[in-house]
């Protein structure tokens, strides 16, 4: 497997992981377990063959997720375009699987963050997906859209800035093709949209379905395979961890109902695999893929 697209079938659906890149994200174990308790946490971390002193970054993947059902081609987030110098290969990947831009007629946006609204513009500062609507969470484009007060994130000043930005220059200028959503709704026949707010307002979950076959993307609903080990832990990032801790709970629920195919966008690539009951709490058990 090459770390720049991932086939696989949801029933009759052709769907494709595609890299927009990667980003080392400094100090992991701080930034994604906030609340962990110090000791708990070097414990788990070596379980992981994580050395709690040594683990200086976390190599995170940016994939967005292409759905072709036949009758529609769906794209899930559009990476973190210009951020750094790793990312923003999305479109550069999809055309190395066949997909122009223009093929694409419908961009579902998890949430705000850079890394999922990144790609939203071409370099002109134009839709990059001319044909497509866009969806996105209403509480969640209106939160994006109000220059919110992040005051209470854990987080540098800086990281603060670089998300008021990239709302800033990557939400407005789609405006004309938006759609939003307010309640779990089919988007094209087969895929659905499921409110999962608390990592962000309005952020949400996508449930993708074919015969009798069901993919749930939880989206940043869990950052790292540790937040199903430990159900409590939560990250810098989420804006409201009660809700995350909710939300990912009832997003697990479902998955481990239906015996879904789970897709992480944070957790290695392709982020694909199942979630399996583990004591009180869950593990991560992503798919074999070759080579
Ligand atoms: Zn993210």
């Amino acid at each position: 497997m090459n770390n720049k697209s991932y086939r696989f079938k949801v029933g009759v659906f052709e769907c494709i992981v595609v890299s927009d890149g990667t980003f080392a994200y400094p100090h992991p174990a701080q930034i994604f377990f906030a609340n962990a308790p110090q000791e708990r946490l070097e414990q788990v971390l070596r379980e992981h063959s994580l050395d709690p002193e040594q683990w200086e970054e976390y190599v995170s993947p940016y994939p967005s997720l292409v759905i072709d059902t036949g009758q529609h081609r769906v794209l899930v987030d559009t990476g973190a375009g210009g951020m750094a110098p790793t990312t923003g290969k999305l479109i550069p990947n999809l055309q190395a699987e066949g997909i122009a831009p223009e093929d694409i007629d419908t961009v579902i946006l998890t949430h705000g963050h850079p890394d999922h609204i990144g790609g939203n513009l071409d370099s002109e500062g134009k839709p990059a997906f001319p044909n497509a609507r866009y969806v996105m969470w209403k509480e969640g484009w209106e939160f994006w859209t109000s220059e919110p007060d992040l005051a209470q994130m854990k987080v540098d000043e800086q990281i603060r800035q670089l998300l008021l930005t990239f709302a800033r220059n990557n939400l407005p200028p789609i405006q004309g093709q938006l759609d939003l959503v307010d309640q779990e709704t089919e988007i094209v026949p087969g895929i659905r949209t499921i409110p999962a707010a608390g990592h962000t307002p309005g952020h949400m979950a996508v449930a993708i379905s074919s015969g009798d076959e069901q993919l749930l993307l939880i989206a940043d609903a869990a950052l790292h395979p540790i937040h199903l080990e430990q159900p409590d832990w939560y990250s810098v990032f989420d804006l409201a961890p009660e809700q995350v801790l909710v939300s990912k709970r009832r997003l697990v629920e479902r998955a481990t109902a239906e015996k879904a195919l789970v897709q992480a966008f944070h957790f290695p690539f392709p982020g694909l695999g199942h979630i399996i009951p583990k004591g009180e709490a869950w593990q991560w058990q992503p798919i074999e893929t070759a080579g």
